[in-house]
């Protein structure tokens, strides 16, 4: 599994995904169907980035990457959740950036 690459460039966390990774998660990022109360902000920025992966690469303003970590997150109803998927993997490379 290819993780994805991030990387600091002029202000921004920058992201690379291969193709199929890209493609892994814009399907992971469809609004889960429960009734569970969902954030609107975190809606928000998921459609945020579902929108900029389609003009690759992904540049995420820097104070932007703690708000994207918190809607990577998977939704509360799906309980425990393996930690390999696309969501996780990219969450962690977010999370060892350092401005
Ligand atoms: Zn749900």
């Amino acid at each position: 599994m290819t993780a994805p690459a991030v990387v600091i460039e002029g202000g921004y966390a920058v992201i690379r995904l291969p193709g199929a990774a890209r493609d892994e998660l814009a399907a992971s990022l469809a609004p889960c169907p429960c009734v569970a109360a969902k954030s609107t902000a975190t809606a928000e920025a998921r459609q945020w980035l579902l929108d900029a992966l389609s003009d690759p690469p992904v540049r995420v303003p820097l104070h932007e990457i703690h708000g994207l970590r918190v809607a990577l997150a998977d939704c509360p109803c799906r309980g425990p959740q393996p930690g390999n998927t696309i969501r996780h993997r990219l969450s962690a490379a977010l999370g060892k950036v350092r401005a």
